[in-house]
């Protein structure tokens, strides 16, 4: 199947991102990659919610809503935009980083159980299964959080973010029924399971279908999860390999029904 959206793209106004990436450089790359629709999803921390870091505190509201009038601007009629945002994990009040007012403001919504390098203590990071066990954590409370009916979908489930080792050694240190259980919860929720490409963007096929995450991704599907695709783009450049979310969604035998709603058609 190919895969015709992108809910995952960081624009100038996420503070990692290249400070000249606008959403006009990715509708030219999705007429090129013939995508229909584009999901802007900035990082983002609800000032009304305390533990904002250093990072996220200037990544408010106020800030990302930047992006609305550009969008406006832009309005084309062969590419539909949403706009949305990739909130935080809090581990704070085990929770998610998003007050119930701002979410039903958006499009759609991404939370993350995977940016340990930003949320999880650093004596986590050994031995491994701390580390694995962070995030199944983090999981379960973004899943049971009062926000969790606004959430589309997990970003990067499971791929630890700037993990000083390689982060596959953390899936594969968790075992099928572990997986199971909690993409149970997911599949239950309707909170869909993102494939993200960026880990994907250097692997050759052969590499991609070696890859730790296959096998969480053939356990998301078994257990009913439904897929929403993203490159995680902070540049321009980084949508040149989008065609591994269409290679994957094959190897995985995807079907339009198997996408969330919100991205079919
Ligand atoms: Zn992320
Ligand atoms: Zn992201």
């Amino acid at each position: 199947m190919r895969i015709k959206h992108d809910f995952h793209l960081h624009t100038h106004l996420s503070v990692c991102a290249k400070r000249e990436v606008t959403a006009a450089d990715y509708v030219a790359n999705a007429r090129r990659l013939g995508l229909k629709k584009l999901g802007f999803s900035d990082h983002f921390w609800d000032s009304a919610i305390e533990g904002a870091n250093k990072f996220y505190q200037p990544q408010d509201y106020e800030h990302i809503l930047q992006l609305k009038p550009e969008l406006e601007q832009l309005r084309c009629d062969d590419i539909q935009f949403f706009f949305g945002c990739e909130t935080e994990y809090d581990p704070f009040h085990h929770g998610v980083a998003i007050t119930e007012a701002v979410a039903e403001q958006l499009d759609f919504l991404l939370v993350p159980n995977s940016h340990t390098h930003m949320m999880m203590p650093k004596d986590c990071y050994e031995p491994y299964r701390k580390h694995a066990d962070f995030m199944l954590q983090a999981l379960y409370e973004i899943l049971n959080s009062p926000v969790s009916k606004y959430i589309t979908a997990i970003a990067h489930p499971f791929e630890a973010v700037a993990c000083p080792y390689p982060n596959g050694l953390l899936i594969d240190l968790i075992t099928d029924d572990e997986f199971r259980l909690v993409l149970d919860v997911m599949a239950e929720k309707g909170v869909a399971f993102e494939i993200n490409v960026s880990s994907m963007q250097k692997k050759t096929h052969d590499e991609i279908e070696k890859m730790s995450q296959i096998r969480l991704f053939r356990l998301a599907k078994e257990q009913g999860c439904r897929f929403l695709f993203g490159s995680d783009s902070h540049s321009a450049g980084s949508h040149d390999a989008y065609g591994n979310a269409s290679f994957v969604a094959d190897l995985l035998a995807l079907t339009e029904d198997d996408l969330a709603p919100i991205a079919r058609g």
